[in-house]
């Protein structure tokens, strides 16, 4: 008997074995999640699609989430499909790169715009589709960053973005709640990704992170995923609108470990 058996759940994110997405895929896969991926174009077809397959999937939709057209189209596949839906993942996130270095203040409107579109609205978005598929309650989940708390270098307009995807978390929480939907986040540490490798002087973050955190490391797209089974299967059936992190503890440290080498 598997957490997940008999449930079925759409994976956004996906774009190589690096990315967080399929840290969580392979976590609920293994507990009998029966899996549906989204991927942003073709040219990431090539890499998402033997993954998929990995994992007992031969659903494999196109989806960009910054056109609202190629988000219906995605649900309407779906609903085809499978009818209805037990839980989502949105592991999505996009800025221009260019921004993610330097100063915030210099952030440009059509960058803040496209940031926001793309690594907020997007989960509301999706949360507006999903919920008419999940006849029988649901769990949706995204993911954050603790530059949503903090000022984190580089991490810019991203941080802004992030914190309004946590408050939008909260909003969603409420509007779903009453039709036994839960909406969370997963606030993760650091992790060598495609979409980290944007962030202006990563590979210091991530030694940082592994020098100062309370379990003095990194986390890894595993843990994450255990994480997540809780978040989506019935472990976790009284959390709603919650931030849960799994970052090896960083975000309770106050200042640099005086035992940590210097950077
Ligand atoms: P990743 O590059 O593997 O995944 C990012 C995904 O976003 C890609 O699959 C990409 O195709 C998708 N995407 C971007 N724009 C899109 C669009 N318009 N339409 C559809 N898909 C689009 O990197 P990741 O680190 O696994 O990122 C997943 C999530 O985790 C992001 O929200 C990121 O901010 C968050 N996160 C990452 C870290 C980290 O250190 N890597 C830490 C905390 C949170």
């Amino acid at each position: 008997m598997g957490l997940m058996d008999g449930k079925r759940g759409l994976i956004m994110g996906l774009a190589n074995d690096k990315s967080i997405a399929w840290g969580i895929a392979k976590a609920v896969a293994a507990e009998g999640a029966e899996l549906a991926f989204s991927y942003q174009g073709d040219a990431l077809l090539k890499r998402v699609g033997p993954l998929a397959e990995q994992l007992g999937s031969n659903l494999m939709i196109p989806c960009d989430v910054s056109d609202e057209a190629s988000l219906d189209a995605l649900f309407k596949k779906l609903e085809e499909e499978w009818g209805t839906l037990d839980f989502v993942v949105h592991a999505i996130g996009f800025s221009d790169k260019s921004e993610l270095r330097g100063r915030y203040v210099e952030t440009s409107p059509a960058n803040f715009e496209m940031t926001m579109n793309i690594s907020v609205y997007s989960f509301t978005a999706v949360c507006q589709r999903a919920e008419k598929m999940m006849n029988e309650g649901g769990s949706l989940l995204t993911l954050t960053y603790y530059g949503a708390e903090k000022v984190m270098p580089h991490y810019n307009v991203m941080g802004v973005a992030k914190a309004a995807l946590e408050a939008s978390v909260m909003y969603l929480a409420e509007d779903l709640g009453r039709d036994g939907i839960r909406v969370n986040a997963i606030s993760a540490g650091t992790i060598k990704t495609l979409a980290a490798s944007g962030i202006g002087d990563f590979r210091y973050i991530l030694k940082w992170n592994e020098n100062n955190s309370p379990l003095r490391r990194t986390v890894t797209q595993e843990e994450v995923g255990k994480s997540a089974l809780y978040l989506l299967s019935d472990l976790g059936s009284a959390v709603t609108g919650e931030v849960h992190h799994v970052d090896a503890g960083y975000h309770v440290i106050g200042m640099k470990n005086p035992e940590a080498p210097d950077m």
